[in-house]
């Protein structure tokens, strides 16, 4: 969005990298990157996250795909926010459809991973989005609007929120630029009631599929402030084009 804050490109590698790979990443963009319009941030596995800020040129941030939503303690293989935060991260996202589904993470589960986070002062990338079923009966507003009230419970305006409709991540099938806008102005909707005229300066992001030939639609709608992006995330070139398309 022109008039809203300043866009966000928020890289999402999923399980991807190794952590010789991820510095090697970073110093491949460090050597192209230019500060432009879109500010940057890449949510790398946590191995690769401390290497990876090393490697990155400055003003680009680095976050986390996860984190606990307990400080420390008996929680084996479990990263913390306080972890997330000393190795430099800015961000975590929570509540992606991947945990949900594959890990069976509830909407109170990812509000509690949030609070956490912005406990440690990292900011939660919240996401929600419906399935195809629901999108194909028609009840995808309402759907991803419920996912997000219990997403937030408790959770104050230091917050990113993903809209990212399942259908569309790793498919090649974008939702249109019309129904990314849908979807963010009802979620800003959702944001107003919540936290009042603060909504209007938080971030709602669209991902799936997102792309340097489509990023630049997408972004542009009234109410998106940016994207979150998966397997156009992983290549240094996808990435400088979907700045250069901004
Ligand atoms: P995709 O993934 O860009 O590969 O569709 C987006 C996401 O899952 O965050």
């Amino acid at each position: 969005s022109p008039a809203g804050p300043r866009t966000l490109l928020a890289l999402n590698w999923k399980m991807n990298k190794t952590p010789t790979e991820a510095r090697a990443w970073g110093r491949e963009l460090a050597g192209e990157y230019r500060r432009g319009k879109a500010e940057v941030a890449v949510m790398a596995p946590a191995i690769s996250l401390y290497g990876l800020k090393e490697a990155l040129p400055g003003g680009v941030d680095i976050g986390g795909q996860d984190v606990s939503a307990h400080e420390s303690g008996a929680y084996t293989g479990e990263i913390s926010a306080a972890m997330l935060r000393d190795a430099e991260c800015t961000y975590v996202i929570v509540g992606h459809s991947e945990r949900r589904e594959y890990h069976g993470e509830t909407d109170a589960a990812v509000a509690a991973k949030a609070r956490q986070a912005q406990a440690h002062g990292l900011t939660p990338i919240v996401c929600v989005g419906e399935g195809l079923d629901v999108r194909e009966r028609g009840e995808h507003v309402a759907y991803t609007l419920a996912q997000l009230r219990g997403s937030l419970e408790g959770v104050d305006e230091r917050v990113v929120v993903a809209y990212e409709p399942v259908w569309a991540i790793g498919t090649g099938r974008t939702a249109t630029a019309g129904d990314a806008e849908e979807l963010a102005a009802a979620i800003r909707g959702a944001l107003r009631e919540r936290y009042g005229d603060l909504a209007d300066g938080l971030r709602v992001l669209y991902g799936g599929s997102v792309k340097p030939d489509n990023v630049a639609s997408i972004c542009g709608q009234p109410n998106v402030n940016g994207a979150l992006v998966g397997g156009a995330s992983l290549g240094v070139g996808d990435v400088l084009g979907m700045l250069a398309a901004l």
